[in-house]
């Protein structure tokens, strides 16, 4: 088995991945990513090695477009059972030249611009990312899946994998379930309702064998640190401002990355098709609590005093700003038997060790520096 893992050197995507080649050592996987200043290479390098990078192949797919804007900019790095391909999932010679040549069985589609900040400052690419991407893989995935009858090739799932923002803000009672209405309020969000709406049509119109997963808030390691996790281990470090939006009281139900990599294993193993899962582990929490955790617990790792409450910067809240998330999981946890595995006060300890063992990683992902280093040279034409 083949599957497209897009979004692969993202936060979630590295995660994944690393899950997936462990689990399945007899399957593939094609990994795309445009490598965006959130996507890192050097998240991958334990798979990747040293293999060293060959321009993509497009095959019969090269058009005089193509040729003309010089697509062979997009590269590839194989290893027996990983295969990175840096390009985009809007480049619609590009995902169909890798359907081509690597016979996709799968699609499970991680990539977005994901962070609510900076699409309030900047939507488009939001849009284009996140819907136009999506219909885009839909559209490709749908001629190389669907036979001539109109029926479907057997075994062949698309999952979208997508965000409890899309319901939009909770009151302080009651859950998000997969019946709960969308109403998603910053362009990001938006965005992914977007793309949830259209996966679900093309399951409707055409019968695509998709899943659709909504997860709530994740944390651990590889996240850019712009969230609000590893921003405030970043700055405490650097004994910066901790910037907290508002009176800090937003709620978010936090989950550890690896409990929702199971999860979306499980969906695209055997979820029922056209069905849309909630993921989440009824672990809310308000922001500045986390904050305030995180402080706690570097003081007690690092021994340094500086790192104190005293960093702790309200700013003026984000505009539409959703006061509560928080899940209901029934479905996945009685429908496919899952349930987190680890609890936030062990998860938030892990993660807070693995930035600290990794700060040059994150001094590395901020300023683009090894991205800049690889592609120098090794990809010098
Ligand atoms: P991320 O920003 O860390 O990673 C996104 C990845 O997508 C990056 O590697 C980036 O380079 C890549 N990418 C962006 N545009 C691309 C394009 N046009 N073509 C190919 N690759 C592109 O995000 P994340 O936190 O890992 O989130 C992954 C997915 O999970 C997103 O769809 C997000 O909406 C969803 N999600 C995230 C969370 C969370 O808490 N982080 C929770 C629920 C759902």
């Amino acid at each position: 088995m083949t599957i497209l893992v897009t979004g692969c050197a993202g936060f979630i995507g590295t995660n994944f991945v690393k899950y997936y080649l462990k689990k399945y050592q007899d399957r593939k996987i094609i990994g795309l990513d445009k490598l965006t200043y959130a996507g890192n290479l050097e998240n991958l390098k334990d798979i990747l090695g040293d293999t060293k990078p060959e321009p993509f192949f497009y095959g019969q797919q090269l058009t005089t477009s193509n040729q003309q804007q010089n697509k062979t900019n997009n590269y590839q790095l194989t290893t027996d059972n990983f295969i990175f391909i840096k390009g985009d999932i809007c480049d619609s010679d590009l995902v169909n030249a890798i359907f081509e040549e690597y016979k996709i069985d799968g699609v499970i589609n991680f990539a977005a611009e994901s962070h609510v900040d900076r699409s309030i400052h900047d939507p488009q690419i939001f849009l284009k990312t996140n819907i136009l991407g999506t219909q885009n893989l839909l559209d490709v995935a749908k001629k190389h899946w669907q036979l001539s009858t109109g029926n479907w090739q057997q075994d062949k799932k698309f999952l979208q994998v997508s965000t409890d923002e899309v319901y939009g803000s909770l009151g302080p009672t009651g859950y998000f379930t997969e019946e709960t209405p969308l109403d998603p309020h910053s362009p990001y969000s938006a965005s992914k309702a977007s793309a949830d709406l259209i996966v679900k049509a093309y399951h409707d119109t055409y019968g695509m064998p998709i899943n659709i997963t909504r997860c709530s808030n994740n944390y651990g390691p590889y996240q850019f640190p712009e969230k609000l996790i590893p921003l405030m281990i970043y700055n405490a470090l650097n004994h910066k401002p901790l910037p907290v939006y508002g009176d800090g009281k937003q709620i978010r139900d936090w989950l550890y990355v690896e409990d929702h990599c199971r999860a979306i294993d499980m969906v695209f193993e055997k979820g029922r098709i056209g069905e849309v899962y909630n993921i989440g582990g009824h672990n809310e929490k308000e922001n500045i609590y986390i904050v305030k955790k995180i402080i706690k617990i570097l003081r007690e790792e690092t021994g340094d005093k500086e790192i104190s409450e005293e960093l702790i910067t309200h700013v003026k809240d984000r505009p539409g700003h959703d006061r509560r998330y928080g899940i209901d999981p029934t479905k996945i946890k009685d429908g496919l038997g899952w349930k987190p595995e680890i609890m936030f006060d062990e998860g938030i300890v892990m993660t807070i060790q693995w930035y600290l063992e990794n700060q040059q990683w994150m001094e590395r992902v901020i300023s683009g520096e090894y991205l800049e280093f690889y592609e120098k040279n090794y990809l010098k034409r």
